[in-house]
Order: structure tokens, then sequence, then C-alpha cells
């Protein structure tokens, strides 16, 4: 099957990709423009990003994974790597190129006596967390159970267990990695180490991890988690009172705060729907009795609309903010990481959330911190150790008409709180035009990422990323 291609270059190349050397034999599945499951193959997260890639290669395992790398090389093409397709800045399609999708790859294997999970790079987090709990064992992960573990992993990830266990690659044990060469290696502590370091937090840069092993730790079955809804008029008084709690609540506590408007929540009288209110979304993953205590000053404070904290199933609890992040919506996002919040800053965050452009966008910031802040800042790839909170503005609109506004809305308030930022941002947070703060985003990592992207892969076939340029490439 002949197919036209675009190279890393821009150009075309016409290749042979059915009997081609390295594509024979594959047990995935190939998918061009014209097969049946093309369209629902290119599709991501992210309604804004449309691409049409000139071929998909569904791997089925790591030798897929490989034959696919070597292809993608001998011709020099465009190269994208999709994992579960929530990236918000869409890289992981690419227009005419090849993307390599390891979602058919979604096993989770468990070792109960070594407290550790061996997950194929195509599992959703909620493959991992309903397998891992079934044995009452957890890592950390994110908040949305339908977000792809690869990305979120080879970014940092963190969620409602980050504070008390760490960042998902503080838990990751081991990887197999199939290299810009098309090799398949492993990497962990002791395994060419310096890759190890490198995928810990700098993104898909430096080859294709098909498999990552975790340390799990005993969590659940249920944790103490749900949501205290405030009016946003009361909203500065709240997030003042959080600013100083917050930091002094054991670190099995987590909470996440939420400006927008009021989605029409069953426990939620009816007139507050579409109203401005401010959302905690809070965690304590220890003891339930304990957690009742620690979260009682927070959850009287003030006259909250709404108090549904209770005892949770871990695993439902990872999924319960899922219907609020459907895929299908436009999204445009903008980042910083901050170490307090100032009340310059919340006179900020109040002012855009009086004025959100859409009622699925929102103003987030999540706690972070704790077990996350303790592992030095060159440890791994993963830079900013310091943030105590992550700023996400999510701007999150379905009508192509209102792109301008939403996304200029995203940009002022990102603008009106850059003063208060620490200038680091997490990668995992970055749009795709923002390629220009990767070098925030790694800090004075950057400059040993720049050096192990050289050794691992010169020509940069993987750059459909938050790209580190080797040496020579500008
Ligand atoms: C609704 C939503 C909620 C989120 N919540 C959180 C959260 O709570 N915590 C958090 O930390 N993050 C969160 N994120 C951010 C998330 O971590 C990133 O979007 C992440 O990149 C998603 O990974 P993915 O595999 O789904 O994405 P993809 O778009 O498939 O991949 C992202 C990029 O990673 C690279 N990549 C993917 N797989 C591989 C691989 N196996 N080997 C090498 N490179 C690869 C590619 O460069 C690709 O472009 C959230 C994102 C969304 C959309």
């Amino acid at each position: 099957m002949m197919v036209t291609l675009r190279t890393s270059g821009g150009s075309p190349a016409v290749v042979d990709a059915e009997f081609g050397e390295h594509l024979a034999n594959l047990s995935g599945t190939l998918l061009t423009p014209d097969t049946p499951g093309y369209d629902e193959a290119r599709i991501i997260w992210n309604a804004m990003i449309d691409r049409r890639p000139g071929l998909i290669v569904q791997c089925a395992n790591v030798n897929d994974v490989a034959r696919a790398v070597r292809f993608a090389k001998a011709h020099d093409l465009l190269v994208g790597v999709r994992g579960g397709g929530h990236n918000i800045a869409g890289n992981a399609v690419c227009d005419g190129g090849l993307v390599i999708d390891l979602s058919p790859m979604r096993s989770v294997q468990v070792n109960q006596t070594a407290r550790t999970a061996r997950v194929g790079a195509g599992c959703t987090l909620a493959d991992v967390d309903r397998t891992t709990q079934g044995y009452g064992l957890a890592t950390p992960l994110g908040v949305n159970s339908t977000t792809g573990i690869a990305g979120l992993t080879l970014g940092g990830g963190f969620g409602w267990l980050s504070r008390r266990l760490g960042l998902t690659i503080d838990n990751l044990v081991s990887a197999e990695v199939v290299t810009a060469e098309g090799d398949i290696v492993r990497t962990s502590a002791r395994e060419n180490p310096d890759l190890f370091w490198a995928i810990r937090g700098g993104g898909g840069n430096f080859g294709i991890v098909t498999s990552f092993e975790y340390q799990l730790h005993p969590v659940g079955p249920e944790v103490l988690s749900g949501l205290v809804i405030h009016p946003l008029d009361a909203g500065r008084d709240v997030l003042r009172f959080c600013r100083d709690f917050l930091p002094t609540t054991p670190e099995a506590f987590v909470c996440w705060c939420v400006l927008r408007l009021a989605p029409p929540l069953p426990f939620l009288a009816p007139e507050w729907h579409g109203k401005p209110i401010l959302a905690l979304a809070m965690c304590w993953s220890g003891d339930l009795a304990e957690g009742e205590r620690v979260t009682a000053p927070l959850r009287k404070f003030g006259k909250p609309l709404a108090d549904v904290v209770a005892p949770n199933p871990y695993a439902d609890w990872q999924t319960a903010l899922d219907p609020l992040l459907t895929p299908g919506f436009r999204n445009y996002w903008k980042s910083h990481d901050f170490r307090e919040l100032s009340d310059g800053l919340l006179d900020v965050l109040l002012e855009y959330a009086g004025r959100i452009p859409d009622p699925n966008s929102d103003i987030l910031f999540a706690q972070l911190g704790g077990a996350a802040s303790r592992v030095p800042h060159d440890a791994t790839a993963y830079g900013h150790r310091d943030a105590q909170f992550v700023l996400n503005v999510h701007g999150r609109w379905s009508d192509p008409d209102r792109d301008q506004a939403c996304i200029g809305w995203a940009r002022d308030l990102f603008d009106a709180a850059a003063p208060f930022a620490t200038g680091g941002v997490y990668v995992n947070f970055m749009t795709q035009e923002e390629g220009d703060r990767v070098r925030a985003a790694y800090g004075s990592n950057y400059a040993r990422l720049v050096e192990l992207k050289t050794k691992y892969d010169p020509t940069n076939l993987f750059r459909m990323n938050q790209n580190i340029r080797p040496s020579g490439q500008g």
C-alpha cells in the first residue's frame, strides 16, 4: 500500500506502508485516511485540534512500536506519539505524518508482594486505579480518570495522593523504552539511569515508553472526599482561610479550588445553577475519623451552599470530576506555578472569575507541596519542586465563534497573575503555542536535558511534544 507521508522537514514522501520491511508482520492495525476507524483514531480530547495523519499505527505490543519507529526513521517521517490523547497541546497527532498510537496496549499487572504494577502505555488512569484498588493499592495519579497514564507520567503527574506520596514520577520504578534507533531498552535507577532521569518529567522527548512500573501504596478502599461549595461573593474570605489553613494540614489532605459558574449539580439548589461559585474539591486519604477532624475547620468555615464530603471508594472519587471534563469541547489553557496565594493574586483570580466567558470554563488551582516538594529539584527532570499551588486557567467552550473571547480571557488572566508566579510551569498544562516556555518549564534542569536529548535523539525524531531540541538543531 503506497501512502504519501510528511517528512520531518515538511516535504511529502511516497512510501510503501504495508510491505515495507519495518511494518510487515505488524500485530496491530494500520489506518490510512481511507480505512474505517481512522477518524475515531485521529480525534483527541481537545476539539481545537483537528489533524489528519497520513498513517496511524495502532500498536499491539512493544515490537510494533519498535517497527514503527524504525519505519519512521528510515523515511525521516514526522512522528506523533499517542497515549491517552488528552494533552491540551495536541501533539499526539500530526498533519500528514505517522502517528504511533499506543492505546491498544492496556494491560495492568500487579505484583502484590512487591506492591508494584506494570502498566501498558495505552492505559488510562481508570485502568490503573480500578486494577490496583482491587488489591487495596494505588499510586499517585491525576484527577480525571480518562487521562492517559503515559503523557501524565512523562510530564510529572499529580493528584489527590501527591502531597502524601509524591508525584507519579516519584513512584516510577522502571520503564521499557523504544529509543529513536528502534531499540528496546529498560531504564531504572540502575539501568540507563540518565534516561530514567530524563523521562521523569522530560515528556516524550527521549523515546517511546511502552510500559511503566509503579510503586503502589495502601490507599482506601474509602477516602474522605467531595465538594464544599460557596458563593463566589464569599470567595475572598474562603480563599484567605484556605491560604493559611491548607499548608498546616497533614499531607494526607489535598484541596483543589475551582472558581466557575455552578453546573446543575443535584445537591445544589436550582437557583444557584449557573451562578458564580467557589468549589473546594478535597480528598483525605488517611484514617477516616481523623479526616473528619482535620477537615472540620475548612468545612465549617463561612456559610457553604453545599457540603457533600463523605467517605467514597477511592476508585470512584478518581472518576468524580469526569462529567465536567468530557472530550469534544474546545479547550485553551494557561498555567502558572505559585509558592503562595498572595492577596494580589486572589484579587486577580476573583476579578476574572467574575467575568468567566463560558459556563464550561473555570479557574482551578491545585494544592501541591508535601512529599512532592521534598524531592531535590535536580533528582528528576521535573524541576519545579517549589510549587505549592499550580494554577490552570481552563478556557473551555463549544462554539468556535467564542474562540477569541475565551482565549482572550485566559490570556488576560494569565498575564495579570504573572507578577505573583514563580516563573515555572507544569509542562503537561502547556498549549501548542508555548514552545518558548519549555526552558522555563525545566529551569536549571534544561541544560542536562539538552545533553540527554542529543545523546538519545540527536535527529529530533520525537519532536511532536514540548520540544527540547538536541544540540546543533537550534
Ligand atoms: C481533563 C484533563 C485533566 C487533567 N488532569 C491532570 C491531573 O490531575 N494531574 C496531572 O498531572 N495532569 C493532568 N492533566 C494533564 C495530563 O497529564 C496531560 O494532558 C498528559 O499529557 C496526558 O497524557 P495522555 O497520554 O492522555 O496524552 P497524549 O496527548 O496521548 O500524549 C501527550 C504527549 O506525551 C507524549 N507521549 C504520550 N505517550 C507517550 C509514550 N508512551 N512515550 C513517549 N511519549 C509519549 C507525546 O509527546 C504526546 O504528545 C489533565 C489533562 C486533561 C485534559
